[in-house]
């Protein structure tokens, strides 16, 4: 008759914080009850159902399954966004990509934002909550994401974002955005860690894009002028040590006002810039 308490002591070693936090969250699902709950009834006895979900999940979690693929769930923002792996696990930051995008969204504009490659709908939906008079369109090439966003978008009742597949600016049609925001892949596609942690579970596509990582920036700041109002801003997270190669694309393509943003740690990540006004 295990309890609670036994459980997590059983999928945990002593002292190991990070992995009890883990075999909280995995227990937490396992119950259909949050992490709260958890502590207010260590002396509760799961059923064997119960049970063998959590040491299911602990052993997926021993081979490597990122959490947010198991309890089928990631904070983002302000709220929490389904995910599956069909679909990049949101990091927290992409959030300073939707701060500089907040930034250059008047409150009560009814302007038109896209996202490109969308993925669980973050930037998309972090922005239309924020700002619900701005008409948002979530585009991603992969229907799977795009049925994932779409999901979110309906949890969270935002009814102001649009979705449509396809590459890049290709579904934007002759449709012009005031802002268009993208955390596309960017990784090297010899990168090592492509073999490590999270990472090996993720969509390649959503993480890799070419030798120096930089393809699909390339295509998106080439194309994103033709799909732009004058003045309007084009905003792109990408790596820490990109940001000199990023401004140098935004500056061939014809961008004004080019800069590179830091995150919280102080590293380049978001490179921006605006089509001539
Ligand atoms: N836009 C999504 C995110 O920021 C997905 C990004 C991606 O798949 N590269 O989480």
């Amino acid at each position: 008759m295990s309890t609670v308490a036994d459980l997590l002591r059983g999928a945990a070693p002593p002292g190991d914080g990070e992995a009890r936090h883990e075999a909280e969250l995995l227990l937490a699902h396992a119950l259909g009850r949050s992490r709260a709950w958890l502590f207010a009834h260590a002396d509760a006895v799961p059923d064997d159902d119960q049970r063998q979900c959590f040491d299911a999940l602990v052993a997926a979690r021993r081979t490597g399954t990122p959490i947010a693929y198991l309890v089928g769930q990631r904070g983002f923002w302000t709220f929490d966004l389904a995910v599956t792996p069909d679909v990049l696990i949101p990091r927290a930051d992409t959030e300073r990509l939707v701060e500089l995008a907040l930034e250059r969204i008047a409150p009560d504009a009814a302007c038109d934002i896209a996202d490109l490659g969308t993925g669980s709908g973050a930037i998309a939906l972090a922005i239309a909550s924020e700002r619900p008079q701005a008409r948002v369109l979530a585009t991603d090439a992969s229907d799977a994401a795009l049925a994932v966003a779409r999901g979110n978008a309906q949890r969270l009742g935002l009814g102001n974002v649009t979705f449509a597949q396809g590459d890049w600016c290709v579904p934007l049609g002759t449709r012009r955005f005031d802002l268009i925001a993208s955390n596309p892949p960017y990784i090297e596609s010899d990168d090592v860690h492509l073999g490590e942690g999270d990472l090996r579970f993720e969509p390649a596509a959503a993480l890799a894009s070419g030798v120096d990582g930089l393809d699909a920036i390339r295509t998106i700041a080439a194309q994103a002028p033709r799909h732009l109002v004058p003045g309007g801003w084009l905003l792109v997270e990408h790596g820490w040590n990109q940001g000199e190669a990023v401004r140098a694309i935004f500056d061939a393509n014809g961008f004004t006002d080019v800069a590179t943003a830091q995150d919280l740690e102080s590293r380049d990540r978001v490179t921006l810039g605006r089509v001539a006004g």
